[in-house]
């Protein structure tokens, strides 16, 4: 009895602030768990979300090139989002107007739209420059300007008045000059011809003379049956075989000095882009420069055989613009940037972006491509 009540409490008071601290402590751990747990679970809901979007064009539906790559960047951020962001193709008319897109996706009654930038000069003249200009950026010159070059940052200020997010969507390469029912052989030849030829060309085409118009390349053919135009430019042999301007023209000229690498465009309303989780914009992002590489391939692969075709089979007569009708379509090239440049602030500052890298992306290209191409062609075989 006595040495019970001589027992030494100490070791068991130790134990008992062990046990508090061990049970205070589980319980912090329990309940900083607790709030991991609850954001992985929001997380993970936003992962799980899906999103249907709808995605309207300027092109027919699946038609080749422009068409197909818009559905190619479909099926891509299908796949690589297991389904999470699926992307209706509409083509032109099907929801809005070949140029209805870039209103219906900058107002947000739908999220995406596959087009071209130099349609809408209209909004503002510096979108020129990200399809193409005339006597301008190959398509080469174009990705490395617009990925590594700041193309693409200016792209995005000048959409971000209009909500919209940019990316490159896929080039068509260097185009044909198009096609005609008279011969071209000095710039008087143009004079009083009314052709299908947008963008900036449009505004050279009018100096020299003509009248330029923009149609949707759905209604190109009919326009040029009919005689509502002389003249069209669409894109290159297998997209215009596709639309059978052989046809109903003799002469398909070269080069596109109007076109030399246009690039299509692939724009997001911004609201709808911020409501992605990070994972879905970057494979949007991803899967967009995948196509846009693929469309680039497709035209490579495609035109000389339908070049071929039309020639052979189709009888249609293969011209060169004349050197001095180049020069002076050159010529009034310059002035139009110059007039346009002062008279719009975005369009002068786009404007020296992009000449000080073709000047020089040029340089190199003198030493490399171009010299390449000649010696290549100088040496073939007999
Ligand atoms: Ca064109």
């Amino acid at each position: 009895m006595t040495q019970s009540r001589t027992f030494n409490y100490t070791p068991l008071i130790i134990l008992g602030l062990v046990a508090l601290s061990v049970l205070l402590f589980a319980a912090l751990v329990m309940s900083k768990s607790g709030s991991t747990v609850g954001t992985n679970t929001q997380e993970q809901s936003q992962h799980q979300s899906s999103y249907r979007w709808r995605m309207v064009t300027t092109w027919p539906k699946n038609f080749p090139g422009l068409g197909t790559g818009a559905e190619t960047f479909a099926r891509l951020v299908n796949e690589m989002s297991n389904g999470r962001l699926t992307i209706h193709v509409h083509g032109a008319g099907e929801i809005v107007p070949a140029m209805g897109v870039f209103d219906a996706v900058s107002s947000g009654s739908v999220e995406m739209g596959h087009s071209g930038a130099y349609y809408w000069r209209g909004k503002s003249p510096a979108t020129q420059f990200f399809t193409t200009v005339p006597f301008g950026m190959n398509a080469q010159e174009m990705n490395a300007w617009l990925y590594h070059g700041g193309g693409m940052e200016l792209w995005r200020e000048v959409y971000a008045p209009f909500n919209l997010i940019p990316f490159p969507a896929g080039s068509t390469g260097i185009q044909m000059g198009g096609w005609f029912n008279k011969e071209i052989n000095t710039l008087d030849d143009l004079s009083g011809l009314k052709m299908r030829i947008p963008g900036l060309a449009g505004e050279v085409f009018n100096r020299a003379g003509g009248t330029s118009v923009n149609i949707p390349g759905g209604e190109l053919y009919t326009a040029l049956q009919t005689g509502v135009i002389d003249a069209a430019e669409w894109v290159g042999p297998a997209n215009d075989m596709a639309f059978g301007f052989h046809e109903i023209a003799q002469y398909y000229y070269y080069p596109g000095w109007h076109e030399p690498g246009s690039m299509m465009e692939l724009i997001i309303n911004k609201d709808a882009y911020n409501s992605l989780p990070a994972d879905l914009q970057a494979i949007v992002a991803n899967a967009i420069r995948a196509a846009s590489a693929d469309m680039l391939d497709h035209y490579t692969a495609t035109n000389n055989a339908a070049l071929q075709s039309l020639i052979n089979n189709h009888g249609i007569e293969l011209k060169r613009f004349p050197d001095e009708v180049l020069q002076e379509l050159r010529q009034m090239t310059e002035e139009v940037f110059q007039e346009q440049a002062a008279a719009d602030p975005m369009f002068a500052k786009v404007y020296q972006s992009y000449q000080d890298f073709l000047t020089k992306a040029g340089q190199w290209h003198k030493v490399s491509e171009e010299t390449f191409y000649q010696v290549r062609r100088n040496t073939a075989p007999e």
